[in-house]
């Protein structure tokens, strides 16, 4: 396990069961709190762990600001939903890690 998940599942508030996981969605992460629907596996709850070390990181604007931006960019280069977000720097090495 890198240290990255290490560092995300020691620290994160997990939310199991969350009613703010919005439709289209198994979870989300917003700096320490993770929230997701139930019985989501363990490879998507060590994906987030991920992003609770990037917010860790880099703090909670900066991440959230590249985040957006990462999307946008993307957006208008890729014209494909699944493309712009998979291409997010922060959900790449998430992805690449876990
Ligand atoms: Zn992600």
């Amino acid at each position: 396990m890198t240290d990255k998940v290490q560092y995300g599942l020691d620290n994160m508030k997990h939310h199991a069961n969350s009613k703010l996981v919005p439709p289209g969605s198994d979870g989300f992460t917003f700096g320490r709190h993770v929230f997701t629907r139930p019985g989501v596996s363990q490879s998507l709850i060590n994906h987030e762990a991920v992003h609770v070390a990037q917010y860790a990181q880099n703090g909670i604007p900066k991440f959230l600001a590249v985040y957006l931006c990462d999307f946008l960019k993307n957006l208008v280069k890729y014209r494909n939903f699944d493309k712009a977000y998979r291409n997010i720097r922060y959900e790449k090495e998430a992805y690449d890690i876990t």
